[in-house]
């Protein structure tokens, strides 16, 4: 699937999308611009590159801006974040407190409101350390920064990204949909995704028949895991070419993180 441009979504979302697509990124990132229904102040979710006047474009559409939120620290999501934040006059929250900015760390659980809209807090480490997700209770969605993509599958970025945080909260974001709470993911790259529990379990499914390849090379290759195999030289690259043989070579570099984070999950079990 193609074509995705951004757009408005439940009650309360709207997505502009940012000019930086790529292999990784997709379409670009989608930087969420969220508002309560009739209010005047938004609350901004990963403002994201600077690249080709997206900041610019922000500054000029976006009015009243209530609060700047990070999914994560990487800087295509965070990038203009204290610029952006700066031009509005407004704080930056993030669950690392280097990347706030006149503002405190996120905290799991906590909620926020920002002129009448309610956001809640819900900590996802897996993709990265400092991954946080979103809930919207209001329109039944939950923003998934880079833990879920809307196309394919993310990256365990190791050694930030660690593998059994990320089995931990794909199986959290979850229990959240069978619980009713959440009907929908507002991905940070790619398009929504209406099928949430179909998408969490494609992601559970899809991780652990890699780690299960992984697994299996080991085996065959007569290895014997140490504490340190993740940071092996070459091992990570000889499992890439055999587990990810059907993947284009393009994106062997980001797999081999992926590899290297089973790799240290294997190795602590
Ligand atoms: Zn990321």
């Amino acid at each position: 699937m193609t074509g995705w441009s951004g757009g408005s979504y439940g009650e309360r979302g709207e997505c502009l999308l940012a000019p930086n697509p790529n292999l990784m990124t997709l379409d670009g990132t989608n930087t969420w611009v969220l508002r309560e229904p009739g209010a005047s102040q938004v609350v901004v979710v990963d403002p994201g590159p600077i690249q080709d006047g997206h900041l610019d474009r922000l500054v000029s559409e976006l009015g009243d801006v209530g609060l700047v939120l990070l999914t994560h620290h990487h800087y295509d999501h965070a990038e203009v974040a204290h610029e952006f934040a700066r031009a509005k006059g407004c704080a930056v929250r993030a669950v690392d407190p280097a990347y706030c900015l006149d503002g405190d760390p996120l905290r799991d659980g906590e909620d926020l409101s920002v002129d009448g809209l309610s956001v809640r807090v819900v900590t996802t480490p897996g993709h990265t350390a400092d991954s946080v997700s979103f809930v919207l209770p209001a329109d039944g969605a939950l923003l998934t920064g880079d833990m879920v993509l809307g196309r394919g599958t993310t990256v365990v970025a190791h050694p930030d990204g660690q593998l059994g945080a990320y089995f931990s909260s794909i199986e959290r974001m979850r229990s959240l949909v069978v619980s009713g709470e959440v009907r929908t993911l507002w991905p940070a790259h790619g398009p929504v995704l209406d099928d949430a529990l179909g998408v969490l379990d494609l992601y559970l499914a899809h991780r652990r028949e890699r780690l299960a390849q992984v697994e299996r090379a080991v085996s065959e290759l007569g290895l014997v895991l140490a504490a340190d195999s993740a940071e092996d030289e070459t091992l990570p690259r000889r499992m890439v070419e055999v587990v990810y043989a059907d993947v284009d070579e393009s994106l062997w570099g980001a797999a081999e993180l992926s590899v290297r984070a089973q790799l240290a999950y294997l190795a602590a079990r």
